[in-house]
């Protein structure tokens, strides 16, 4: 693309966190640029427009982030995916296993209507643990997960496998 941005230069790698061994990607780096913040949000825009997608999902926190000004820009709506317990209306929930030990995530009944086309939004791509639990809520409402859209991918962690069959995109890739 012809973007003035190179948006890796934006991206703060910290080694050793949360635990020794993991380079995790920062993104409170970019989001704190406003010029920045706003041409990744119109990329994604631009490379999701064709998926005619109803409404964008997106699980807490970073999910939020990115997925709610992508809805902004897209014109649609935006369902959040929380953890368990945060939620104050009727939910349904799906287990997820976690490096140590397991976690739950949880929607709202009523958050997708049966038939939509659904895009799902998050910061980052990791194992694909928190999408395929995310995929599986969206799926338990009725939901078509038509896209997943991401702002970077981690490649060495194949979590795009547990996708199939779905759009996915990616803005930055580390391979
Ligand atoms: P996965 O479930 O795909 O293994 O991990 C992805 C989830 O963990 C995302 O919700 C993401 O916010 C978080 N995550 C894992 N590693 C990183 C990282 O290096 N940087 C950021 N910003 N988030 C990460």
């Amino acid at each position: 693309s012809n973007t003035p941005y190179n948006f890796k230069d934006y991206i703060r790698v910290i080694p050793d966190f949360p635990q020794p061994g993991i380079r995790f990607k920062d993104i409170t780096t970019l989001l704190k640029d406003g010029g920045a913040y706003r041409a990744v949000i119109e990329e994604m825009r631009a490379a999701v427009q064709h998926m005619n997608i109803d409404i964008v999902a997106g699980p807490e926190a970073r999910g939020f982030v990115v997925g709610a000004p992508l809805a902004l820009a897209l014109g649609v709506g935006f369902a959040p995916i929380r953890k368990s317990g945060k939620l104050p209306g009727e939910t349904i929930t799906a287990n997820y296993d976690l490096e140590y030990g397991k976690d739950q995530l949880a929607m709202h009944k009523d958050a997708i209507t049966p038939g939509q086309r659904v895009l799902i939004a998050d910061d980052l791509l990791a194992t694909g643990g928190t999408i395929a639990t995310s995929i599986n809520l969206i799926r338990q409402l009725g939901g078509e997960v038509v896209g997943a859209a991401f702002l970077i991918e981690l490649a060495y962690l194949t979590g795009r496998e547990k996708l199939e069959g779905i759009d996915v995109f990616s803005l930055m890739t580390y391979e």
